[in-house]
């Protein structure tokens, strides 16, 4: 099978079933759906597009995109779906170096696009103002006969988010992200036609793989496009969402709503979450406030979905010490291996620290154009080399941090990641970002950037003292600076190194 097939089956097997609800109510069925996607197949035909053309889209969610994507998977084209942050001249880097020559993009970023990218590019603009072709338009012909995909050809294109380096594209076959699909199917039983799926994390990333499981059962799905908690939350009680895929940040948001007792979340058995760590204080302030719905992954983008905390591991007892694994990425699917290599280049015994290298068909193929780089991140055997610190306690995979993150002072090693979950515990920090800066004894120190939640204040000495409870002394920020806000990706994830370069400027 392939993705096109799967989804293609659907429009007969679901066909009197609700696909997409849009925000006035509006319900597409599947069948309807399945006829969207072939009429729009032939649009992008008709506009030159050939099966396995690079297709651009930039957009915030929105119901289109669950059509499109349709179109892109049955038409045999490949999808390079963008983070909508990305600034102009990044996002023309990319359609060059996909070589796509059409881009679907929102109105509102249209005018700008189209002085970014070459002349030969072809513009979709999904909103009737602005340059581009109209989205609309491109439904006027009749419907298309799919193409012929296998297995090899390649789906899904997504960009690296970018934290580190040059953007790469990430080559994802029908294969490998039918797996993926899989991965995610196995943790979430039972999904189905009753399941109610509202999207806010970007489609473009982790929801997007969500998407595609909710698809293959038949269930109901709501794309919004920016992320507003209060208003989130009524959409989530308005339609009686079941399964909320959201990022640690968006968690984190939610948090002082619920806790006012502004919504009713009854009707969601599943808060999917990941792509970065949590803080293991605000995960048990949320399954206070959700109850144990959640269920985490930790991948990347070359390897999505690797290892699951389940809903079980998720339930504690709410008067006792928070259990370890609350602090863990959870087990690693029975899909796939995993081991620990230590910075000498041999196994980690259990509880020592060591990369985490992954192995299965859920593996990306490569980078797009980019032999060397491939190369590195994809050893011999076909390990990735994910450039994250993990170590393994009781079957559970703890992750570190990111290898290249970690500051060494004095002599020491400091994970950012644990100071900042020590931090976390101060109830007045909405967010922080810890990272190493220049030192003239002791080469880098820790430094600590805060955002306090609006309206609280925080002090140095709160921080120090919920430091030293948790981690070692020497671990505790020696400086703490408060700011309104923190740079992210497009995805939510915070970016350690754009905070961290602003005091390494002109030095090495
Ligand atoms: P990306 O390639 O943009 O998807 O980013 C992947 C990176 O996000 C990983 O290499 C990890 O550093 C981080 N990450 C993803 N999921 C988790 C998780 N559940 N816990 C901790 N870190 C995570
Ligand atoms: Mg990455």
């Amino acid at each position: 099978p392939t993705v096109a097939s799967v989804l293609r089956r659907g429009y007969t097997e679901f066909a009197h079933l609700p696909a997409v609800v849009d925000a006035s109510g509006t319900t597409t069925t599947y069948a309807e759906l399945g006829r969207d996607a072939r009429l729009l197949v032939t649009g992008l035909r008709n506009l030159g597009a050939v099966q396995g053309d690079r297709i651009v889209v930039l957009t915030k969610n929105r119901p289109e995109c669950f059509t499109l994507d349709h179109a892109l998977a049955i038409g045999g084209f490949v999808r390079v779906a963008l983070s909508y942050r990305l600034h102009p001249k990044e996002i023309a880097d990319i359609v060059a170096d996909a070589g796509a020559r059409i881009v679907v993009v929102d109105g509102e970023r249209a005018g700008e696009i189209a002085g970014a990218v070459g002349a030969d590019v072809t513009l979709v603009n999904f909103d009737g103002d602005g340059p581009g072709v109209p989205y609309g338009s491109l439904f006027g012909g009749e419907e298309a006969e799919p193409a012929e995909v296998s297995p090899a050809d390649i789906a899904w294109m997504p960009y690296t988010s970018g934290t580190s380096g040059r953007p790469k594209g990430v080559i994802h076959t029908h294969h490998s992200l039918l797996s993926i699909i899989r991965n995610v199917l196995v943790e979430l039983p039972g999904l189905g036609d009753r399941d109610v799926l509202v999207h806010t994390a970007p489609l473009t990333h982790l929801s997007g793989y969500a998407m595609l499981a909710g698809f293959t059962r038949g269930a109901r799905q709501i794309a919004l496009g920016r992320f507003e908690p209060a208003e989130y939350l009524r959409v989530v009680e308005k339609h009686r969402a079941t399964v909320l895929p959201l990022v640690p940040t968006m968690i984190n948001m939610l948090l002082p709503v619920l806790e006012a007792g502004e919504a009713d979340v009854s009707s969601v058995h599943t808060v999917l979450y990941g792509g970065s760590p949590i803080a293991p204080d605000r995960l048990a302030r949320a399954i206070k406030l959700f109850g144990p719905v959640f269920v985490q992954s930790y991948g990347l983008t070359e390897m999505p979905w690797s290892s699951w905390l389940s809903k079980p591991d998720h339930v504690f007892d709410p008067d006792g010490e928070l259990p370890a694994r609350l602090g863990s990425a959870g087990r690693v699917s029975p899909f796939i291996e995993m081991r620990l290599v230590t910075p000498g280049g041999r196994l980690a015994e259990d509880g020592e620290e060591g990369e985490i290298q992954l192995r299965g068909d859920a593996r990306m193929a490569g980078y797009w154009n980019l032999p060397d780089e491939t190369a590195a991140a994809i050893l011999d055997g076909g390990w990735v080399a994910t450039g994250d610190v993990g170590r393994l306690s009781e079957g559970y995979l703890h992750v570190v941090d990111r290898k290249k993150d970690m500051i060494v002072s004095g002599g020491f090693n400091v994970y950012p990641a644990e100071v900042e979950n020590a931090i976390y515990t101060v109830p007045g920090v909405a967010e922080v970002a810890v990272v190493g800066i220049p030192d003239e004894r002791w080469g880098e120190t820790v430094h600590a950037v805060v955002v306090p939640r609006g309206g609280a204040t925080v002090t140095q000495d709160e921080i120090d003292r919920a430091c030293l409870r948790a981690i070692a002394a020497y671990k505790r920020p020696r400086s703490v600076e408060f700011v309104s806000e923190l740079p992210k990706t497009g995805t939510g994830k915070i970016m350690r190194r754009a905070v961290k370069e602003r005091y390494w400027q002109g030095r090495a």
